[in-house]
């Protein structure tokens, strides 16, 4: 168990965007925290909020139309929500860095990755030309890319796409932030790429105890590489466990459901697929918003959103109706 205090801890988070017409939520009431040096995994399909949730955490929404209906973000027990503008861009890059899913439309084509990265570094430190170019080095070191005294002076375009996400990489640690945000990193890489790029993220934890909040709809890299695991689903956090746990004791239907669509060694065995489709938010269905898909539904799932209940074991804590008193374990 932690004994120090978690480095993130967001409290009944709602972010939602106005239209004229329409109000989308597209977090509802999320609460998560990410220990110091550990990585935390929010996984979900496409439009569950996963997204959101991270750029909420830099506000990097756009307001209007976005907006913080409800919450706390505490990052170092700081409400980040209450920041000044000047205050949130002194925390960006330097306290919280994040790395996204397309490396090739984030770096810069003009600028040799040494420029660029060096310039993460002046930016937040002050340093001399040669003492940006000396740590640029050492950061292209640090990430594994080969024969760093040459490729220091190439463009993005001379790299390929696994070297540009090493590239983005070392741009998010430059300054040693304490927790590194890392929205579906590996999503255009081949599965090789994937993983060396998935270990040199669990290296640098180890290394720097770094904190990482892992954002993937895919299962298999949270079973490989993350200390805990939410899941999410239409805006809301459905179950949350450590990985081991999620993975021998998973409790929510739509949980099971993702878990029986992972590939099993076995090739014989059918993949099962979760029927429907996620709802879109500006119009969830009352009650459980995963009603219209669970094969485990009871009359009282479309009437009344399921609150969430903990294990006895504190380790697990799971929002659905089964678990509640008098609800039946479906297994
Ligand atoms: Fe299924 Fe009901 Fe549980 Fe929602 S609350 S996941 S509909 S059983």
């Amino acid at each position: 168990m932690p004994t120090r205090p978690p480095l993130l801890n967001i409290e009944n988070l709602t972010t939602s965007f106005y239209t004229n017409d329409t109000v989308v939520q597209a977090v509802r009431g999320v609460n998560l925290h990410v220990n110091q040096a550990e990585i935390l995994a929010i996984v979900g399909e496409s439009g569950c909020g996963k997204s959101v949730t991270a750029l909420s955490i830099l506000r990097l929404i756009s307001m209007p139309p976005g907006r913080f209906d409800s919450g706390q973000i505490k990052f170092n027990n700081h409400d980040l929500l209450s920041l000044s503008e000047a205050d949130m861009q002194k925390v960006r890059g330097n306290d919280i860095s994040m790395i996204f899913q397309e490396p090739m439309t984030s770096l810069n084509p003009i600028f040799t990755i040494g420029d660029q990265i060096g310039e993460a570094i002046t930016q937040h430190q002050s340093a001399t030309g040669a003492e940006a170019r000396k740590q640029t080095l050492e950061l292209l070191h640090k990430v594994s890319i080969p024969s760093p005294e040459i490729r220091i002076d190439q463009y993005p375009h001379e790299l390929s796409g696994g070297m540009k996400q090493r590239v983005m990489i070392a741009i998010a640690i430059a300054c040693r932030p304490a927790l590194l945000i890392a929205d579906e990193p590996t999503t255009a890489l081949d599965v090789t790429i994937q993983d060396q790029i998935l270990s040199l993220l669990s290296s640098l934890k180890e290394d720097s105890e770094m904190s990482i909040l892992l954002i993937t709809h895919n299962l298999g890299i949270v079973a490989q590489f993350a200390d805990r695991v939410n899941v999410m689903y239409s805006g809301k956090i459905v179950e949350e466990a450590t990985v081991d746990s999620l993975f021998e004791n998973p409790m929510h239907p739509y949980t099971r459901g993702l878990l029986n669509s992972l590939p099993k060694d076995d090739s014989e065995l059918k993949l099962e697929s979760i029927s429907g489709a996620v709802p879109h938010p500006a119009f969830l269905p009352k009650g459980c918003a995963f009603h219209p898909r669970c094969k485990d539904a009871i009359p009282r799932c479309q009437q009344q959103p399921p609150l969430t209940n903990t294990t006895k074991e504190n380790t697990h804590k799971v929002a659905c109706w089964l678990y509640e008193e008098g609800g039946e374990d479906p297994q």
